[in-house]
């Protein structure tokens, strides 16, 4: 028998080890949840691969989970016929960290600690095999992988800083194919040994696994046997009454004439057998109508690893030309780390091709077929297509017609979902959207030509009439002045900036609304829209900014020419101020001013493009403008920013 050999974790695992024994000590019972979706992971890997490889599954096609309790020993075995470790992998998935729901889980507890949430909190984090050792003393994985011909067995024990490997030589013990864990429970923790105990956890925490989990238990069935009637024990039977059938009591008595009567009792018979344990039809696969909200979120916090509620939840099938089920989700928080939009690595998107897992790997990129663009991958969800073929390939996903109509109806799903959000009557549920993910929509109006009408009216911006709270382009227009033709903004960088911004003057007089664009990206956004509801987007900060021929509703203003001279870069122009548009009053002012403006010009040299008399303001002396075609000064201080 070839030895065991004997390894070291590496230094991370022993520390982790010690975090999730200490942060989870009152939440021990989710040691089962992390072994059984290793187990679903397991299967679904096995099931996928096999697909093109379907020699893999030879020696044992049933795809499940099996879970023994032994009270009496205090010992928990969990079986699984799914993908399994060859010895290789046995080190670098049991002795290193390199796994998500790990990384995720250190920095969970990082950040909750600050937080300062509990325990609990925590709890609802992968935090993978390890936590076997918040109940073992002792584990040890025997596993099989296809790949390997020899089965191999990884024992580790609670607080020791190495674990080893051998070969498993016992018959009894091999594997077709798959994993066998064995927990030795501590001695405090024994009590997790009871199949009631187990059940109840597979039912509370694993009820969206879609392999089967069967459980050990003991059941009993009832059976009649014959037996001698002997007075006395007939008597006693009688007074507790249970064993007696009355039917063949009678009848006993009918022919009462036997020397010895007959008669017979019911026994129960024990024995142990498998149980199924959980439901194993997907939730996507239900009736959209029968699945409560509570269901949804447990589906999607599971799904995910996610610790918060979904903001919006969808589910639907379609039928016709391309038939699929899906559930899509908002999520609460966005995602941390700032390439997410620019580059996004997500598994927000879970593939399944006729029930079976294909991927979750698309980079949130329609570009490497996902199903969403950029933009709008923040979105979870689960996808079941029945028309793709099971060996659906990158390449495939990429080219195919079914998938670019996958795609259309899932993108417009998703919009509905938020639309959804904006429309509900809390208000703080699309301020928290709006929060984590408008920067996503705005990189939409870029990125998304296609879909300017569904983004639009999902933008908010702060206004000169509305700084606390953010309004949307609806209401907006429907703010509009009946004589007010364009939507006016003003690109600044703080709403104090574009608050006191001398462009706005003569619009706050004639109670036109301007909305303040205050991020980098909003004036890119807006310019890609063009318009809404058929209203251009008018920058007020530009040169040939016209508010139209109107009366001034003010009276008693006097008439005050002002200019100013702002030295700056570009093609701006100086704008002397005239008050009312009065066209022959601004032939004489013009005239009046056209050597003082060809002198301002001449100071100011190539730093302006021009000197005009304007009519645009009504108190401030004069106005750097940006030119027609030129850039905003937000625009060029964004691209300035962008060229560093
Ligand atoms: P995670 O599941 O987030 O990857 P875990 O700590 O739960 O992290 O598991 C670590 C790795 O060990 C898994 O990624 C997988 O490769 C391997 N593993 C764990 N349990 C099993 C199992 N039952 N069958 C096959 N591989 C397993
Ligand atoms: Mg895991």
């Amino acid at each position: 028998e070839p030895p065991a050999e004997k390894f070291e974790y590496q230094a991370e695992v022993s520390r982790l080890m010690d975090l999730i024994v200490h942060s989870l000590y009152s939440n021990k019972e989710v040691f089962l949840r992390e072994l059984i979706s290793n187990a679903s992971d397991a299967l679904d890997k096995l099931r996928y691969l096999s697909v093109t490889e379907p020699g893999l599954l030879k020696d044992a096609v049933d795809l499940d989970i099996r879970i023994q309790a032994d009270k009496d020993n205090g010992i928990i075995t969990i079986t699984d016929s799914g993908i399994g470790m060859t010895r290789q992998e046995l080190v670098d998935c049991l002795g290193t960290i390199a796994q998500s729901g790990t990384a995720k889980f250190l920095k969970s507890l990082k950040d909750s600690k600050e937080a300062g949430a509990d325990n609990n909190l925590i709890g609802q984090f992968g935090v993978g095999f390890y936590s076997a050792f918040l109940v073992s003393d002792k584990v040890i994985v025997s596993s099989k992988s296809p790949k390997s011909d020899k089965q191999y067995v990884w024992e580790g024990e609670a607080n020791a800083s190495s674990y080893s490997i051998r070969e498993e030589t016992d018959t009894e013990k091999l594997l077709p194919r798959g994993t066998r864990l064995t927990l030795y429970l501590k001695r405090d923790d024994k009590g997790f040994a009871h199949p009631e105990r187990v059940q109840k956890l597979v039912k509370n925490y694993s009820q969206f696994v879609s392999f089967p989990i069967y459980t050990w238990e003991e059941k009993g069935f009832t059976k009649e046997i014959e037996v001698d009637e002997d007075p006395s024990e007939a008597k006693k039977d009688g007074e507790d009454g249970k064993a007696e059938d009355p039917s063949e009591a009678k009848k006993d008595g009918e022919d009462g004439k036997a020397e010895k009567k007959k008669k017979t009792k019911t026994v129960v018979e024990k024995y142990w057998d498998w149980e199924l344990t959980n439901e194993t039809k997907p939730i996507w696969l239900r009736t959209p109508k029968e699945v409560t909200t509570g269901e949804y979120n447990e589906f999607y916090k599971k799904t995910f690893n996610e610790y918060l509620d979904p903001l919006a939840s969808s589910h639907f099938t379609t039928e016709g030309e391309v038939e699929f089920r899906s559930i899509l989700f908002v999520p609460a928080v966005a995602p941390s780390g700032k390439d997410d939009i620019i580059n996004p690595k997500t598994k927000n998107i879970k593939l399944y091709v006729k029930r079976v897992f294909i991927s979750d790997d698309f980079d949130g990129e329609l570009a490497s077929g996902g199903p969403f663009p950029r933009y709008l991958s923040f979105v979870k969800g689960v996808v079941d297509s029945n028309d793709l073929p099971l060996n659906v390939s990158r390449e495939i996903l990429q080219e195919s017609r079914i998938v670019r109509i996958m795609r259309k109806r899932l993108v417009r799903k998703a919009f509905d979902m938020i639309l959804g959000i904006s429309m509900s009557e809390n208000r703080e549920d699309y301020e928290k959207f709006w929060e984590n993910f408008g920067k996503h929509l705005k990189i939409g109006c870029i990125e998304d030509r296609e879909n300017h009408k569904r983004i639009a009216p999902l933008l908010r911006f702060f206004s000169s009439q509305s700084e606390e709270e953010m309004i949307s382009l609806d209401e907006y227009v429907e703010n509009m002045k009946p004589e007010q033709k364009d939507i006016y903004f003003i690109a600044s960088d703080n709403l104090t900036s574009a608050r006191n911004t001398p462009f706005l003057e003569k619009l706050v007089e004639k109670e036109f609304e301007v909305l303040f664009l205050v991020e980098p990206i909003d004036e890119v956004a807006i310019q890609n829209l063009k318009s809404y509801k058929e209203k251009n987007f008018v920058d007020i900060s530009k040169e040939d900014l016209d508010l139209g021929l109107f009366p001034s509703t003010s009276s008693g203003r006097k008439d005050r020419n002002y200019l100013q001279i702002p030295p700056l870069i570009g093609d701006r122009a100086v704008c002397i101020t005239l008050c009312d548009k009065n066209e022959e009053k601004e032939k004489e002012i013009k005239q009046e001013f056209a050597q003082t403006c060809d002198w301002i010009k001449k100071r100011l040299g190539e730093k302006v493009a021009s000197v005009q008399i304007s009519s645009r303001l009504s108190t401030s002396p004069c106005v750097l403008v940006s030119g027609k075609f030129g850039w905003s000064a937000n625009m060029e201080r964004l691209m300035r920013a962008q060229s560093m």
